[in-house]
């Protein structure tokens, strides 16, 4: 496997309208775009930055995984997403040294990616998405 480069960083937000100001207005980011992940129930909004890109999450329902992660730690740094080549070897090989898996196969990602997350318990307390788009 091979990790390409930090693809994206994953923010918990409570409210994308209102935390989108910091880094649009203040930082001077541009606002890319937003999606609705249904399956994930949560929207997500990308502002790149270079040859990455900081991705906004808000709960689209109270039980979705990030309203779940805001009522145990507060907005903040929710995930970080390393872009790999070939994301079905990369997991086959991560299980192999014995890493833990949240997703054995890819699922669908925002933006068209294919995405899988690695669990924090493996990683030293980092939840670790891989990305291939
Ligand atoms: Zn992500």
């Amino acid at each position: 496997m091979k990790v390409l480069k930090v693809d994206h960083i994953g923010i918990a937000v409570g409210s994308i309208e209102e935390v989108k100001k910091l880094y649009t207005e203040v930082l001077g980011l541009e606002h890319l775009g937003s999606e609705t992940v249904t399956e994930q129930k949560v929207t997500t909004a990308f502002f790149p930055v270079g040859d990455t890109e900081v991705e906004l999450l808000e709960s689209t329902a109270p039980d979705g995984p990030i309203a779940k992660f805001i009522e145990a730690k507060g907005q903040g740094v929710q995930h970080i997403a390393f872009r790999v080549d070939n994301i079905e070897k990369a997991l086959e090989e991560l299980k192999a040294k014995g890493i833990r898996l949240i997703d054995e196969k890819p699922r669908k990602g925002a933006g068209g990616a294919k995405i899988a997350f690695l669990h924090p318990k493996s990683t030293f307390g980092v939840l670790v998405e891989l990305s291939e788009r």
